[in-house]
């Protein structure tokens, strides 16, 4: 017996971009000197009965010290989709770095699900090494922490079902306790794999981003990822700008700002 899982719908929305080169996004860098801007997004997944958001990007005050250019605040703009900040019960937090937890404390009423392997290593002995400590907002790691104290931090060890049809994937690689997320579609299992691979490239290349604590295991992340898609359509990098040109967009209004994921991309 077999029960039919609920089919989410799911929507990325930009919130921020910056220009940025080849060179930048892979180790190793890149024989081809050219542009390869990056953009930010939040995703949000919309089940019959309840909403989960992914991530919380990050603040305008953020943006404005790391020279980000802010389109939008990505928690404000949920009002787009309909949603009530106040209302957003469930956050899953892929992973600690500045533009994925910013935000937190414009949400309330939310707890969050986070891999504890994460935020281990973001209170440990590493972050006093500008190359791990850069990622993560000082403030944004103590606000975590008092969510904890606060009974709002659910704190997970490996996969876990957070819902029929929605689980989360222990992938650590990029961060040490990273975590994409696999949602049952209208077009079978897409994956969230936010940092796990920024760029489609990334992944399909096997070239990891810059910013790694272990190359390795983005390697085994890479095919942990391909195997829990149904396809390579079915992967979405963390900050790719072609998402926004290959998912339609909500509406003609939300063109490059609000993309939805659960349907098939554009060839
Ligand atoms: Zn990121």
């Amino acid at each position: 017996m077999t029960e039919k899982l609920p089919e989410y719908k799911i929507f990325a929305l930009k919130y921020a971009t910056r220009e940025a080169r080849r060179a930048d996004h892979f180790i190793g860098g890149d024989p081809h000197a050219g542009p390869m801007p990056m953009d930010y997004f939040t995703w949000v997944i919309v089940g019959p009965d309840r909403v989960f958001l992914v991530d919380t990007g990050f603040t305008a005050e953020t943006a404005a010290r790391r020279k980000r250019r802010f389109l939008r605040c990505p928690i404000e703009s949920l009002r787009l989709l309909d949603i009530d900040p106040d209302a957003v019960t469930d956050v899953i937090l892929t992973h600690l770095h500045y533009d994925h937890v910013g935000n937190f404390h414009k949400l309330p009423h939310a707890r969050f699900h986070l891999q504890e392997r994460e935020l281990a290593f973001a209170t440990g002995r590493y972050v006093r090494y500008p190359y791990f400590g850069h990622g993560f907002e000082e403030e944004d790691i103590v606000g975590v922490v008092r969510l904890n104290f606060k009974r709002r931090l659910e704190l997970y060890e490996g996969d876990m079902e957070r819902a029929p049809g929605l689980t989360l994937h222990f992938a650590p690689g990029h961060t040490a306790g990273l975590q994409v997320v696999r949602v049952h579609t209208q077009r079978g299992h897409v994956v969230l794999a936010s940092d796990a691979s920024h760029y489609y490239e990334n992944i399909r290349t096997n070239r990891p981003f810059i910013a790694v604590v272990d190359i390795s295991a983005v390697l085994d992340a890479f095919r942990k990822i391909e195997r829990l898609a149904d396809s390579s359509h079915h992967i979405i990098p963390g900050h790719d700008p072609l998402v926004m040109q290959q998912y339609p967009a909500l509406s003609p209004a939300l063109q490059d700002i609000v993309v939805r994921l659960d349907v098939d991309p554009a060839e």
